[in-house]
């Protein structure tokens, strides 16, 4: 029986012409597209480790913690000036005064920022500021947004949907390539399951980095902090998620000098913290360039979709 709207990743490269790998043999079975933001090499050498908080809330505390992840090795700083929040009664993030700072903690520390855009009518303001774009879990399904920051000329982090498909999300992804911009890294983020608020915030679908490695030549990376929503589960799971093949990390870190956490306090780590997983990040630099995920799956007989599909690339 054949339904409407549904799809499957064999339809992959139909869906997605301009990303999957099966439709661009150029990439061969594991070559991956290198993005680079301002120097920092998503999908190269070694995983990318970007560090920082939720939410810009201050000046001290953004420049504070900036040179904290600068300290700890880390390769980008995140931050958002604008929050995705359930209730709109909650803080809403310090909008382009958290810009202006954000902009001042890559001066103090020449570290590139990656910062989410809500808003469509937000792009150009963001984007002149941004180093990398965050497209939001919440809004990985908003088409005018994802046409927008296509045009936007910066490279985009690109989170999954908490309740999206690998096709789906593929296909936002093509969204942006749709406009000319392939600059683009999709970031797995924890997807909702049965548990989910029960012992952890999400579910880390780790499954999903080989997978959508096979699937496309985009670099994945991995964000263990709204994954797990618990701070002593961070740790342990970026060291997995790069053991399954992540090209790199997104980790939100806080320093209680500077107050608690307007947001996602739970799960923000410290920076030694954060310095340790560099460090683990950093050193599995020979290992990566063998790609274990994609190897590993290979081995273990894919399924018939995955087959077929490697069967198209080859
Ligand atoms: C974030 O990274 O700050 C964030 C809001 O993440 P997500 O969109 O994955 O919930
Ligand atoms: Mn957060």
């Amino acid at each position: 029986m054949r339904i409407a709207g549904q799809v499957s990743i064999d339809d992959i490269p139909k869906i997605c012409p301009l990303l999957s790998r099966a439709a661009n043999p150029q990439y061969g079975e594991k070559g991956t597209r290198v993005v680079n933001v301002a120097g920092v090499r998503f999908g190269g050498e070694r995983p990318v480790v970007i560090g920082g908080p939720c939410a810009v809330e201050s000046h001290a505390q953004t420049v504070g913690l900036a040179r904290a992840v600068k300290r700890s090795g880390a390769d980008m700083l995140r931050g958002g000036a604008y929050k995705p929040r359930t209730s709109p009664h909650d803080f809403q993030g310090s909008g382009l005064e958290g810009l202006c700072i954000l902009s001042v903690a890559r001066e103090e520390t020449g570290l590139p920022i990656v910062t989410e855009v809500m808003d469509p009518r937000m792009v150009g303001e963001v984007a002149q500021v941004a180093d990398m774009l965050q497209v939001g879990s919440r809004n990985m399904h908003n088409y005018s947004l994802l046409a927008e920051v296509g045009r936007a000329g910066k490279p985009i982090l690109l989170k999954r949907g908490m309740s999206a498909s690998l096709c789906e999300w593929l296909g936002a992804a093509e969204y942006i390539a749709k406009q000319g911009n392939l600059d683009i890294v999709l970031c797995e983020r924890g997807i909702r399951g049965f548990p989910s608020g029960e012992y952890s915030r999400y579910v880390l679908d780790l499954n999903v980095i080989p997978a959508a490695k096979m699937l496309t030549f985009l670099p994945v990376v991995v964000d263990p902090s709204h994954a797990t929503g618990v701070s002593a589960m961070v740790e342990p799971a970026s060291r997995a998620a790069l053991e399954m093949g992540s090209h790199g990390l997104l980790i939100e870190v806080a320093d209680l000098t500077f107050g608690d956490p307007k947001c996602d306090g739970l799960q923000a780590i410290d920076a030694a913290t954060l310095a340790r997983i560099v460090l683990f990040a950093h050193e599995k630099r020979g290992v990566r360039s063998q790609e274990p995920g994609v190897r590993s799956t290979e081995e273990t007989q894919p399924s018939s979709a995955l087959n077929a599909t490697l069967a198209l690339s080859s």
